[in-house]
């Protein structure tokens, strides 16, 4: 363990000060911060000048890297021209108006047709509980009071505001927090390589996952059930890819209800999967889709919720009936963020982001398997497009991971940070990797050539 740093330093610093957002909050105490100077395209650097490749692009969400001057201009630009205004109201601004218009553009197919309006928020939890309110108040509209009920995944992430905690699936965000809060419930993650059984194909385990979901609707009265939250690659819980037919199978069970599907696309938007949206991957076809992160290239903070006209003429009749739409941010599609999005989807449109991650994402995934697959550390691999995982086990054979207390993925994620690379452990030791998407094929190259090393020494650590 390193030493408690001393003095002056950000390090010291950081631990008389900063509360950390997911951190183990008092080892923090010991073995303190990394602290990031500067980035330059995939890699960052921090306060000792040492450089890192950014497996993940930060969360998720550097799409474009970490220098982009483009970006950065758009910014200032608009900082000059109106800083600040906002929504409420009917008040509007051309930032708002026009990236409004190019989401809607390009938004995948909706449920009933097409997305029809955008309302913005800064974060994908303020854009999941935005969904949600949202889709209280159109069931109010259409006259069902109690259909409300919240269906997520177990290994869902969707957030961490109480209602996102809530539909979200993972023990860290619901252990001591007092949530899921009533009404939400989860199903199964669809793990095929864990819940598979010996001899199923994919599709039968999607057919058997779409069975499960319609046991627990009837068990809780379809009449009380709202809507179902899915990512379509599920990303925090360990880059869950659905297995084949997963969706449409899902999609059947939940229209002979009624039931809305938000698909949760602030991961796997904007190219992540190899088309522009992961709905268009995995044939999902949702009445409201969130995104976040990569629609900025997370440069500044903005999120969005596309509605389909059937969930906006609810609304609009029930703020009709009652005066408002009582819902909005101060800062609920700020110029200057919106600015920066509207920027950063011009560039994606330029170097034509969708050909680029095939190309590479289609590199990237035959190395990772390439390379990985049989390393007797490694169960399974994983991903599409620029996004992938790598999970350890302890047994290849039965495909039992290793005890949680040894913290094998995060001994991982220490050893690769002194071969140069910042990695991301998830449950069950998944090594999540969903670099910005402008990397090239050496860079990939060159960050599988670190993992790689870092996972030899993992290897002679443990055993
Ligand atoms: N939804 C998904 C799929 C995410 O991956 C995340 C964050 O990682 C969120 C929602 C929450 O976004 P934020 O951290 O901006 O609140």
């Amino acid at each position: 363990m390193t030493p408690p740093p001393m003095g002056n330093s950000a390090a010291a610093r950081d631990i008389a000060s900063v509360l950390h957002p997911y951190t183990d909050l008092k080892a923090h105490q010991e073995t303190g911060p990394l602290v990031i100077t500067r980035g330059k395209g995939v890699r960052v650097y921090d306060d000792q000048g040492k450089e890192y490749i950014e497996t993940v692009a930060g969360l998720w969400c550097a799409a474009l890297g970490f220098d982009n001057e483009r970006l950065v201009q758009a910014a200032v630009r608009q900082m000059r021209a109106l800083p600040f205004y906002h929504g409420f109201t009917g008040r509007s601004h051309e930032p708002m108006i026009q990236l409004a218009e190019m989401l809607l553009e390009r938004a995948p197919a909706a449920h009933g047709g097409r997305m029809s309006k955008v309302f913005f928020a800064n974060s994908g939890s303020e854009a999941n509980d935005t969904a949600i309110k949202m889709i209280w108040y159109a069931n109010n509209a259409w006259g069902r009071p109690q259909k409300k009920k919240i269906i997520g995944r177990v290994r869902g992430y969707h957030g961490i505001t109480i209602a996102a905690a809530s539909v979200t699936g993972q023990a860290a965000n619901h252990k001591a927090f007092d949530v899921p809060l009533p009404g939400f419930i989860h199903t199964m993650c669809p793990t095929y390589y864990h819940a598979g059984l010996p001899g199923e194909t994919e599709e039968a385990f999607s057919a058997r996952c779409a069975e499960e979901l319609e046991k627990l609707i009837l068990a809780e009265g379809p009449e009380t059930i709202a809507a179902m939250f899915a990512e379509p690659i599920q990303g925090a819980g360990g880059v869950v890819v659905p297995p084949r037919g997963y969706f449409p199978a899902i999609q059947k069970v939940l229209r002979k209800y009624d039931i809305l599907l938000v698909a949760d696309e602030v991961i796997c938007g904007f190219g992540r999967t190899g088309n522009y949206w992961g709905s268009q991957t995995y044939d999902i076809e949702p009445d409201i889709l969130v995104c976040a992160k990569a629609l900025s290239s997370s440069y500044l903070p903005i999120s969005a919720v596309m509605v389909n006209e059937r969930v906006f003429e609810a609304l609009a009749t029930k703020s009709h009936e009652i005066g408002t739409f009582g819902h909005g941010f101060t800062y609920s599609g700020h110029p200057v963020p919106a600015a920066v999005a509207i920027e950063t989807l011009k560039i994606y449109d330029e170097i034509d982001i969708v050909g680029h991650v095939r190309e590479v994402g289609a590199h990237f995934q035959a190395e990772l398997r390439r390379r990985f697959h049989e390393h007797p550390l490694v169960g399974e691999v994983r991903g599409i497009g620029l996004i992938g995982a790598v999970e350890l086990v302890e047994d290849r054979e039965a495909r039992r991971n290793f005890d949680p207390a040894r913290k094998v993925g995060a001994k991982l994620v220490k050893i690769a940070e002194a071969h140069g690379l910042i990695c991301r452990a998830m449950v069950l030791d998944s090594i999540g990797f969903s670099p910005p998407l402008i990397i090239t094929k050496p860079e990939i190259d060159e960050m599988l050539d670190r993992f790689g090393r870092a996972l030899d020494e993992l290897a002679v650590q443990i055993r």
